[in-house]
C-alpha cells in the first residue's frame, strides 16, 4: 500500500446544487484538512466518522459550514488516507476550499486519479477500475448491469486463474529450453492441451458478447430511411414524443441529419434520420441520398419506412430489393395505416412476400414497432441474462489476442513444435491477459485509461 501525495477534487457534478462533496485523498489528507477545520481535531477521530464544523480562509473569516467523513487507509475508496468535505453546493464555496487546499500543498486531481490510486493500490484490477467509469455513466438498465457485474469482479477473476495455471506451464516448457539437446518434457502435454481448451473456452463467450456489449453501451445505430414525405420526421418526433425534427408538406424538406436518441425496454437506440433513399433531383438532395447510404453503412438496423397509401407495389418491391442487396438486418414499416384499408395492406403484404409492419405515426400508433426494434436486440442472449458482458473495446482486442495466440500454441502443440515456440506463443497470450487485467501494465496504458475519466472519480 502506498500513500501518494495529497491531491483533491471536486466529487460531485459541478454547478449549483444543495451539497457539494470535495473528496481528498493522500498521504496527510486528514492533518491538512484539518488545519482548515474548525471542530473537532480530525487527525484524532476514528476511520468512517463524520464530523460537523466550519472551514476558514487563512485569515480566519468564514467559509462556510462543513460535515468533513474520515476514512483511514487502508479502508477507503483509494486506501489511502480520505477525507469527503460535504460543503454548500456553490461553485465560489468549492472554489475557496480548493484553494485553501492547494495553499496548503494538495494538488488538485487529475482525471481518474482517485480511480488510479485505487487500482494502484490493489483495490481492484483494471476491468473494474474501468467499471467505475462506465457505472457513472451508465444511463439505462442494460448499461448499468453490464457494468455492475464488472465491477464485481466479473470476468478478470475466472481470468486471473486461468492466466496463473498458464504461466506455471510456461515457466516449464521455458525450462525445457535449458536442457536444449536432451529432449526432456517437464510440462506435460495433455495437461497443457486440456488448460488452453479450457482458456478458449472462458475466452469465447466474452468475446461473443462484444457486439451485445457494445450496443448496451453505445446502442443501436438505427437509421429510418424512406422517400421523402413517407413520415420520417414525424416518426421520428412520435418516437421521441418531443418535435426536434423539422416536419413539412414539402417533400424533401428533411434534409439534415439528425441523431437522436431513444430508449426501449432499456435498449439505446441511436436514430439517425435522413433525406431519404430516392434518385437525387437537386444539388441538396444529392448531398442527402448519398448521406443515407453513408448511414445506412454506419447502421446497426435499418428501418425502411414507406407511405401505405402512395406507394407503389414495384416501387415497393425495387426499395426492399435495394435495401436487403446492403446485407443490414431492417425492420419494412408501412406508414398512414390510417389512410388505407385491411385489403390494401394485405395486397401490399404479399407483395413483398414479408412481414411488413403498419403504423400511423400521425397518430402514434408505432407500439407494434417500438417491439419489435426491441424484438430484435432481445434475441441476443447475454443482454437478457446480464451473465458478464464485455463492454470495452480493449477489453476485446486483449480477449480476441490472447485466444489467437492460444490457437497457435494449440496447433503447434498437435504439430510436435519444438518449446521455444511454444513457450512465444504462451508468452504473447500472458502479456494480453496481463495487460487485460493490469497485472502487466505500462504507465502510458495506465494514463490513456484513466484520462478518459472526468475529474473527481
Ligand atoms: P418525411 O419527409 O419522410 O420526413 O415526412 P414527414 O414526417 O414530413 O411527413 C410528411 C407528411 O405526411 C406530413 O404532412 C405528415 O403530417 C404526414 N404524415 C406522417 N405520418 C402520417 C400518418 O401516419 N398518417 C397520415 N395521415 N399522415 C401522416
Amino acid at each position: 500500500m502506498i500513500q501518494y501525495e495529497p491531491i483533491a477534487a471536486l466529487a460531485t457534478a459541478p454547478g449549483i446544487g444543495a451539497i457539494a462533496v470535495i473528496r481528498v485523498s493522500g498521504e496527510g489528507a486528514i492533518s491538512i484538512t484539518n488545519r482548515l477545520f474548525r471542530g473537532k481535531d480530525l487527525t484524532q477521530q476514528p476511520s468512517h466518522t463524520a464530523h460537523f464544523g466550519t472551514l476558514r480562509t487563512a485569515s480566519d473569516t468564514l467559509i462556510d459550514e462543513v460535515l468533513v467523513t474520515v476514512f483511514r487507509a487502508p479502508k477507503s475508496f483509494t486506501k489511502e488516507d480520505v477525507v469527503e468535505i460535504s460543503c454548500h453546493g456553490s461553485e465560489f464555496i468549492i472554489q475557496q476550499i480548493l484553494r485553501r487546499l492547494t495553499d496548503e500543498g494538495v494538488r488538485l486531481a487529475r482525471p481518474g486519479e482517485f480511480t488510479q490510486r485505487a487500482f494502484l493500490n490493489g483495490q481492484f484490477d483494471l476491468v473494474q477500475a474501468e467499471a467505475v467509469a462506465d457505472l457513472i455513466a451508465a444511463d439505462s438498465d442494460a448499461s448499468h448491469r453490464a457494468a455492475l457485474t464488472q465491477l464485481r469482479g466479473g470476468f478478470s477473476k475466472q481470468l486471473n486463474v486461468l492466466r496463473q495455471q498458464l504461466i506455471d506451464f510456461v515457466a516449464l516448457v521455458e525450462l525445457e529450453l535449458d536442457f536444449g539437446e536432451e529432449d526432456v518434457e517437464f510440462a506435460h502435454r495433455e495437461q497443457l492441451r486440456q488448460l488452453m481448451l479450457d482458456i478458449r473456452r472462458a475466452l469465447h463467450p466474452l468475446i461473443d458478447s462484444f457486439s451485445a456489449g457494445n450496443v448496451i453501451k453505445n446502442g443501436v445505430a438505427t437509421v429510418i430511411v424512406g422517400k421523402p414525405n413517407a413520415g420520417k420526421s414525424t416518426l421520428l418526433n412520435a418516437l421521441l414524443n418531443e418535435e426536434k425534427a423539422i416536419v413539412s408538406d414539402i417533400p424533401g424538406t428533411t434534409r439534415d441529419v439528425i441523431e437522436d436518441e431513444l430508449f426501449i425496454d432499456g435498449i439505446r437506440f441511436r436514430l439517425i434520420d435522413t433525406a431519404g433513399l430516392r434518385q437525387a433531383t437537386d444539388q441538396i438532395e444529392a448531398i442527402g441520398v448519398e448521406r443515407t447510404r453513408q448511414q445506412m453503412e454506419k447502421a446497426a438496423l435499418v428501418v425502411y419506412l414507406f407511405d401505405g397509401a402512395a406507394i407503389l407495389p414495384d416501387e415497393l418491391q425495387q426499395a426492399v430489393d435495394e435495401i436487403s442487396a446492403s446485407g443490414k438486418p431492417y425492420l419494412l414499416v408501412g406508414n398512414k395505416s390510417d389512410l388505407i384499408d385491411a385489403q390494401r395492406q394485405q395486397q401490399l403484404n404479399v407483395v413483398v412476400n414479408e412481414a411488413i409492419l403498419w403504423i400511423s405515426a400521425k397518430n402514434q400508433r408505432i407500439d407494434d414497432l417500438k417491439l419489435a426494434l426491441s424484438a430484435r436486440v432481445r434475441t441476443d442472449a447475454a443482454v437478457q441474462t446480464g451473465s458478464a458482458v464485455v463492454t470495452n473495446a480493449r477489453h476485446y482486442e486483449h480477449l480476441t489476442a490472447t485466444d489467437d495466440a492460444i490457437a497457435r500454441a494449440l496447433a503447434g502443440l498437435d504439430a510436435g513444435t519444438t518449446p521455444d515456440w511454444l513457450a512465444m506463443d504462451l508468452r504473447v497470450a500472458l502479456q494480453h491477459l496481463g495487460e487485460l487485467t493490469g497485472t502487466i501494465i505500462t504507465d502510458d496504458i495506465l494514463d490513456s485509461i484513466f484520462s478518459k475519466f472526468c475529474i473527481g472519480k
